[in-house]
């Protein structure tokens, strides 16, 4: 993070190489305030007003608008629903490339926006209030370090599994965003070069090989190829109609087509995961996301993967742990009091 950037509720700067205290002395925290996180997804826009310690007072979930323009007055209609007096900041997390300074979504490849204004719209509305933009990956690392590492785990990964594969990196206790803000890029490493084209435009990215996509695509190539599976049974017939859920049903019920498509994508994610612990060797990766909730198809070919390809040491140190709850949301919330 640049220096100077690190703020106690934006108005006093930290000292140098210090992580943010929300509850030391100089931080003008009230017992009462609340914090307002919006996780902008391909699927959901999901609201969650949290207090200081990151524990949910309001909740809301609604299908994001596929027009940016109607997102946007989305969020300013239930943002006006859902805070309180006592709300301080509004922190919006959205899966792509952002400028945090601009308030910018600058490609958001799953939802398909380019150059997007945003907090400018925000914050006129709510002109009181600090309202900031940032990655959906960065968001959920920032809520997974105070919410599951509790601010103790200073070095940790967190990687969202969902349509993409989003990563977030907290270094001594910091979010680490790069030179210029667009550090944690995970699942555009390339795993296979020749491999599928990507959102992104490149091909063979680790996203393309873990992601709910990916994960579609094998059921029904391998269903159409004549493989058995109970999955045609689930969807009646109609291929369209498969989805992770599916899949996890399908393996709960000992299906050998979904229990192989599982292992394949830990695998995948494993090599990548081995490179990214023997690189930074981080006290705990936590797994989020909607396909997270299924790791328990996937991750004991992950940490197969992750015993062949990873030095000991790192390994040895390293928790992985899956997290059912939206941290990319609590982390929005509570970002832009601890982090800026
Ligand atoms: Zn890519």
């Amino acid at each position: 993070m640049e220096k100077g950037r690190t703020t106690y509720l934006g108005m006093n700067p930290a000292p140098s190489g210090a992580s943010p205290e929300p509850y030391g002395s100089r931080a003008r925290v009230n017992q009462n305030d609340s914090y307002l996180g919006v996780d902008l997804g391909a699927t959901n826009l999901h609201f969650i007003l949290v207090n200081k310690m990151g524990k949910i007072l309001r909740e809301k979930i609604i299908p994001t608008p596929r027009e940016s323009e109607k997102a946007v007055e989305e969020i300013i209609f239930q943002t006006r629903c859902l805070i309180q007096k006592s709300t301080k900041t509004v922190g919006i997390s959205v899966a792509g490339l952002v400028n945090q300074k601009k308030g910018i979504i600058h490609f958001s490849p799953n939802l398909g926006w380019k150059n997007l204004e945003v907090i400018k719209k925000i914050k006129k509305y709510f002109p009181r209030l600090k309202v900031i933009l940032e990655n959906d990956a960065n968001t959920a690392a920032w809520g997974a370090y105070f919410l599951i590492g509790k601010k103790k785990i200073k070095n940790l990964i967190c990687l969202t599994l969902g349509t993409g594969l989003g990563g977030g990196i907290i270094i001594n206790g910091q979010l680490y965003r790069g030179v210029s803000g667009s550090a944690g890029e995970i699942g555009h490493i390339i795993l296979y070069p020749q491999g599928l084209r990507c959102n992104c435009g490149n091909y063979g990215c680790i996203e393309r090989y873990v992601g709910v996509n990916y994960l579609v695509e094998m059921a029904k190539k391998e269903i159409i190829q004549g493989r058995k599976s109970i999955i045609m049974k689930l969807v009646k017939g109609d291929l369209k109609k498969i989805t992770p859920e599916i899949i996890a049903q399908a393996a709960d019920k000992n299906d050998r087509l979904a229990k192989n498509i599982w292992e394949k994508m830990g695998k995948n994610l494993g090599i990548t995961l081995s490179g990214i612990i023997n690189l930074l060797n981080p006290g705990m990766v936590v797994l989020t996301g909607g396909i997270s909730k299924s790791a328990k198809f996937f991750l004991g070919e992950l940490k197969k993967t992750l015993k062949k390809n990873t030095f000991s040491e790192p390994l040895k140190r390293v928790k992985i742990v899956t997290v059912k709850k939206n941290l990319g949301a609590i982390g929005a919330a509570l970002l832009p009091r601890d982090n800026y």
